[in-house]
């Protein structure tokens, strides 16, 4: 997984879209206590940096308002859908009814483009749309949850942070998102508590 800051927003990559997307904020107890998502034109710089919809420009008006209501919706539930999956929890149907909506809205606009050289390229033909931009999320969060690797998905075990990343250790034994951001505090507390118990 790789931390990264671009202007105000913070780049958390850890091996699958969807769960990126989750970690634009940082929740404790399901509330958020960190937010990197203020406004639609956040949502598009993030989506730049990680090259989802190649230069992509839009012109935002007030309609993008509820649009970011609606972004914002869908992270959360897929959030809920997540951590109850690697909780053992009951999902809510209604975070299921949610991403189902985007899903549809995302397969309603696959296709396929063949380049010169024969290559099958998958595309979303309404890409000058901004919703478009989750399509990708949309459909790489459902890949996951179809997948083994949702077994690896784990959230971070600092007390600071609740980021969700795929532990693709041999022994299963990441506890931290980033050995850089969280590894090292935790890492720092646990050494001062130790010498606190000892004195
Ligand atoms: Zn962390």
């Amino acid at each position: 997984m790789a931390v990264s800051n671009a202007g105000n927003i913070r780049i958390v990559s850890g091996g699958n879209l969807g769960l990126d997307f989750i970690n634009t904020a940082n929740y404790k107890n399901g509330e958020i206590v960190e937010e990197w998502l203020f406004n639609v034109s956040d949502f598009i710089d993030w989506a730049s940096h990680l090259n989802i919809g190649n230069n992509f420009s839009a012109d935002l008006n007030n309609s993008d308002e509820s649009f970011f209501e609606d972004i914002i919706q869908l992270r959360f539930s897929m959030y809920n859908i997540v951590t109850a999956l690697i909780n053992a929890r009951e999902v809510n149907e209604q975070d299921v009814t949610i991403f189902n909506n985007w899903l549809k809205r995302a397969n309603s606009s696959l296709e396929i483009r063949i380049d010169k050289s024969g290559d099958i390229v998958e595309g979303y033909s309404t890409n000058r749309d901004l919703e478009s931009l989750l399509y990708p999320v949309v459909h790489s969060f459902k890949n996951l949850l179809e997948s083994n690797h949702i077994k690896k998905v784990k959230q971070c075990s600092s007390d600071a942070c609740n980021w969700l990343f795929i532990d693709n250790t041999k022994n299963k034994s990441k506890q931290w998102c980033t050995m850089d951001v969280c590894g090292n505090r935790e890492k720092a507390k646990r050494h001062y508590r130790a010498k606190k118990n000892k004195n």
